[in-house]
């Protein structure tokens, strides 16, 4: 018995972790624009002492959105600030954010750039970009954009948020 020991602790970690590769906060890069840090950053996160991990799944995710987000960047021929990505179920519920968030699942994210936001909204609105939901917040001059993993299922829908 000792000797499986070790197999069955892997065995539950794994369980428990699923398995695969997590991303940790550093500026490691994770597409041709976007570091670990930029999707796992939470200022809520710092300010209540609390971990903004995700498990596997929203890992894919994570590099998934990145992929997609780099589409964006360079479509917009600007850089991307990301005020807000990933968010784990505890530091959404802290934020007040909807429980079937996208940010919950890596694949939604808040930004700004240096670009008059109207300019910035009816570029990506026109564009032949893919996307499930762009919303422009115009007080705060960010947008919310999230993706779908199979992109025939995104809706492309456009609006503004006042
Ligand atoms: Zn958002």
């Amino acid at each position: 018995m000792k000797k499986y020991r070790g197999v069955l602790v892997a065995l539950i970690l794994c369980l428990f972790t699923g398995c695969g590769a997590t991303i940790r906060m550093s500026n490691k890069k994770i597409s041709r624009y976007f570091t670990a840090r930029e999707a796992l950053y939470s200022a809520t996160a710092k300010r209540y002492n609390m971990s903004n991990i995700p498990l596997s799944k929203a890992t894919d995710n994570i590099y998934y959105c990145a992929w997609r987000m780099d589409k964006v960047r360079r479509f917009l021929g600007t850089p991307i600030h990301v005020n807000s990505w990933y968010r784990s179920p505890r530091v959404n519920r802290k934020v007040g954010g909807v429980s079937h968030s996208y940010h919950v699942q890596g694949l939604a994210v808040d930004f700004y750039t240096k670009k008059n936001p109207k300019y910035v909204y009816n570029k990506l609105r026109r564009s032949r970009l893919s996307f499930d939901q762009l919303i422009y917040y115009p007080r705060q001059k960010r947008f919310h954009i999230s993706f779908r993993r199979n992109i025939r299922q995104e809706r492309r829908q456009a609006f503004v948020k006042y």
